[in-house]
């Protein structure tokens, strides 16, 4: 005789970055087992795999995580987490506000926080049109998960962020010719080449791009019990939300 399945409830949550709706279920005890293993081997390589196999395994869309950005697939997780474990996670810091000269108080508070809060916050400034010279502009795409894993073959972080570039051009626009050139209509090793004709301050435009991408932020506030000072701690990045 086999034994009843259990049913889980299914979550809807639309991403941020990209819009996509996505469905998901809760994670599994098994899962988690797993995710913890990983978190506290602290090492990113296997957050990471883990994170995508356990959205994989989670989603009951047809959606690829490793095309999803970054920031989605983190903001993805994190409800993930809230619908799977519980929202309210428990952080520790110390309070470091000086008491004395050059003595910082030291007091460790703990501070709660709703996962479910965690917005993204985008830079309204930022457009993803670059205009590089008076006849050439670029349309750029926020990287996608799988940037993280193809980075890693690269042992220096200037090959890595030149790649990343390539990886996120959707189209380059001749205002001269009125010609848009598509980037999945080129190779990889011409959109390369044109990365590496750029000037040094056209270069520094597109780094801005990716500097101000939207990210995961969460303001807390507290006042510190031992010496009353007020606290506004802002968390930022997925590892830095599970204390
Ligand atoms: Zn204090």
């Amino acid at each position: 005789m086999s034994l009843p399945k259990i049913d889980c409830l299914i979550y809807d949550l639309t991403l941020p970055l990209s819009k996509k709706k996505v469905k998901f279920r809760p994670f599994l005890v098994k899962e988690q087992r797993n995710l913890m293993i990983a978190m506290e081997s602290n090492d990113s390589d296997t957050i990471e795999k883990n994170i995508r196999q356990v959205l994989h395994n989670c989603t009951q869309t047809d959606v690829d995580i490793d095309k999803l950005p970054i920031t989605d697939v983190e903001f993805y997780f994190i409800n993930l987490r809230a619908r799977s474990v519980g929202e309210i996670v428990e952080n520790r810091y110390e309070c470091k506000n000086e008491v004395e000269e050059g003595k910082p108080c030291g007091k460790i508070m703990d501070i709660n926080f709703n996962l479910l809060d965690v917005k993204v916050e985008f830079d309204d400034g930022m457009k993803d049109e670059i205009q590089l010279d008076n006849k050439i502009s670029i349309k750029l795409k926020y990287p996608e998960f799988a940037v993280l894993e193809r980075g890693k073959k690269f042992d220096n972080k200037t090959d890595m962020a030149f790649s990343m570039i390539v990886d996120c051009i959707v189209h380059i626009y001749d205002a001269e010719t009125e010609e848009f050139h598509y980037a999945k209509e080129s190779t990889p090793e011409e959109i390369m080449e044109f990365v590496e004709s750029l000037t040094q301050s056209q270069f520094e435009k597109i780094e801005e791009f990716f500097d101000k991408q939207p990210r995961l932020v969460k303001k807390l506030e507290s006042t510190c019990s031992k010496c009353g000072f007020h606290h506004t701690i802002e968390v930022e990045g997925l590892e830095n939300f599970f204390g």
